[in-house]
């Protein structure tokens, strides 16, 4: 069930540097927020540290609270296991286990998060992941095959599907469609569009045509330096973001004046 995200004074750090400096943001529930900035500005961190998959990296951590429909991410007593459950993620480059098939790459982190399941619910998951993103009739031929034999906007589905058959409640995508050809591209927004009335969905994204057409609500970041932290900007509905920002910076950013 799609959740929502609520950053309060959220400061993220990999050792001594702070990366990300006081994120105040409310994520809705069964909506696409996207993230934009120029390089470097923490969008992709901020979105790491949403799924705690920030402090795998050394020395790396957070200030500050996260919580998932008011439940506290970083509270001592939650397992980031659970929690990258709850708050699955795709990547800039499609990452299927190559030679692992098209159908075991399916289950694969549903087989890490759950007990035996009969053959008949684990053919009906794998049916239902993949039909969830729009993948099921070019591969329900061929789901012995390894997921390596897939054309990159495929494997990116595969990787949804994936995503999708632990059944999270938001779906994090880090540069979904930036190793991908416009069409491809297009399949995956399309499929965005109709997973949020499942998933909330945030999206980093570096670029602006896709934030506008795929997103209902856009977070700006930007940085004033290197070695400075990024921030948040300002966040508002999409079409407030590239038609009436309140900032200077949004809108220089956005009708492409930098970055
Ligand atoms: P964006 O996604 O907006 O391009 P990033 O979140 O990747 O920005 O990076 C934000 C800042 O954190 C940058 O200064 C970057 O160099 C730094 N950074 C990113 N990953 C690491 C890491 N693993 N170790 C140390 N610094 C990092």
């Amino acid at each position: 069930m799609a959740k929502s995200i609520e950053a309060r004074d959220l400061n993220i750090y990999y050792g001594s540097f702070r990366a990300v400096e006081g994120v105040n943001m409310s994520i809705r529930p069964a909506q696409v927020t996207a993230l934009i900035g120029p390089s470097g500005c923490g969008k992709s961190t901020f979105l790491r540290s949403i799924n705690r998959m920030h402090e795998v990296i050394p020395g790396a951590y957070v200030e500050g609270s996260l919580e998932l429909d008011g439940e506290n991410l970083y509270d001592a007593a939650a397992d980031p296991v659970t929690v990258r459950r709850q708050i699955g993620m795709v990547f800039q480059r499609p990452n299927p286990f190559p030679t692992m098939s098209i159908y075991d790459n399916v289950i694969a982190g549903y087989k890490l998060n759950s007990k035996k399941s009969n053959k008949t619910a684990t053919d009906e998951l794998v049916e239902r992941s993949l039909r969830g993103a729009n993948l099921w009739n070019e591969v329900k031929d061929r789901l012995d095959k390894p997921g390596a034999g897939l054309s990159g906007g495929q494997q990116q589905r595969l990787c949804i599907a994936r995503a999708i058959a632990v059944r999270p409640d938001v779906l994090l995508m880090d540069e979904p469609c930036s190793a991908l050809d416009p069409i491809s591209t297009l399949a995956i927004e399309d499929l965005i569009n109709e997973l949020k009335t499942e998933y909330t969905i945030v999206i980093v994204t570096h670029n602006m045509q896709q934030a506008a057409r795929v997103s209902d609500y856009t977070g700006f970041f930007n940085i004033e330096g290197t070695g400075k932290p990024g921030k948040l900007v300002e966040m508002d509905e999409t079409k407030t973001i590239f038609s009436q920002p309140r900032e200077k910076a949004t809108e220089d950013y956005v009708s492409g004046r930098f970055g």
